[in-house]
C-alpha cells in the first residue's frame, strides 16, 4: 500500500541519516585516538604520570564508537544483512530465548512453547532473531506484573502461499484499536522514556523484505499476539 511505501521510504531515510552521522562521529574519534597515541609517544617516559588519564580518554572514545556502531546496526540493518539460510522455525526460537532470558526471569514470566511447524523457512538468521527479540521484549514490557509468554510455530498459508507462522502471545496490557493501527509506524511509541518506536517498524521492514508478513491482534486488558509469517523455503 501507499502508506507502507511511504513508511519504508521514511525508514530508509532514517537509515541513511544515521549511517551518515555515525560516519561523521567515528572518523573524528579515530583521528583523536591516533593523535592521543602520538602525544603519548612524544611525551616519552613523562607519559607515565598521565597513564590513568590516557586510559580514561581512550576508553571513553571506544565507548562512543561502539555506541555509534550499535546504533548503525539497529537503524540500518541492511548494511549487516549477511547470507540467508534455510532452517526450521523452532530452532530459531531455541536460539533466541537465551538472549532475553534475564528479562524473563526478572519479571517471573512463564514461557510456553508449541513447535508445530514442519516446513523449512528461509531468512537471514540475525534478522529474524532481531524481529523475535523485538516482539518478546515488547511482550515482557506489556507484562510488568508477570504473566505468560507463548511462542507457537505452525505451518500456515498466506496469500495462497505456503509458509510458516511464528506467534508471540502475551497475557499483558493489550492495546486499544487506535494504538493497534499505529504500532508499525516509525517512531510511534506509548513508552515515555525507554521507547524509540522503531522496534516494530524495523521488524515489519525486515519481514516484508523477505516476502513475509507481520500482523497484530490485541484485546485491551487481555493481551496481544504478533504473528510473523514467512514463506516456505523453495
Ligand atoms: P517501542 O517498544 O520502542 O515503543 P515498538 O515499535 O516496538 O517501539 O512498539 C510501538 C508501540 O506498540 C509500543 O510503544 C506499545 O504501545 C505498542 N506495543 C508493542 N508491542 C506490544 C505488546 N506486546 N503489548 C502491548 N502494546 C504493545
Amino acid at each position: 500500500t501507499t502508506k507502507q511505501l511511504v513508511m519504508s521510504e521514511k525508514l530508509a531515510a532514517i537509515g541513511e541519516i544515521t549511517a551518515g552521522v555515525a560516519h561523521e562521529i567515528n572518523n573524528p574519534i579515530a583521528v583523536m585516538q591516533g593523535n592521543l597515541e602520538v602525544i603519548r609517544d612524544l611525551m616519552g617516559p613523562n607519559a607515565e604520570s598521565a597513564r590513568t588519564e590516557f586510559k580514561l580518554i581512550d576508553e571513553q572514545m571506544n565507548r562512543i564508537s561502539q555506541m555509534v556502531t550499535k546504533l548503525l546496526r539497529f537503524a540500518k540493518p541492511q548494511e549487516y544483512a549477511g547470507y540467508t539460510e534455510q532452517y526450521v522455525a523452532a530452532n530459531i526460537i531455541t536460539d533466541t530465548l537465551p538472549l532475553v532470558q534475564h528479562l524473563l526471569r526478572k519479571k517471573t514470566i512463564l514461557v510456553e512453547r508449541e513447535d508445530r511447524a514442519s516446513r523449512p523457512i528461509m531468512m537471514n538468521r540475525t534478522e529474524l532473531q532481531q524481529v523475535l527479540v523485538n516482539l518478546i521484549v515488547n511482550a515482557i514490557h506489556a507484562m510488568p506484573q508477570g504473566g505468560r509468554l507463548t511462542l507457537r510455530t505452525f505451518d500456515s498459508d498466506f496469500d495462497q502461499r505456503k509458509g510458516v507462522a511464528i506467534e508471540v502471545t502475551d497475557t499483558g496490557a493489550g492495546m486499544t484499536f487506535e494504538v493497534m493501527q499505529k504500532v508499525f509506524d516509525p517512531f510511534f511509541t506509548t513508552k515515555s522514556r525507554e521507547g524509540t518506536g522503531l522496534g516494530l517498524s524495523i521488524s515489519q521492514m525486515l519481514t516484508t523484505r523477505q516476502g513475509g508478513n507481520i500482523a497484530v491482534e490485541s484485546e485491551l486488558g487481555k493481551g496481544t499476539t504478533f504473528t510473523v509469517w514467512l514463506p516456505e523455503a523453495s
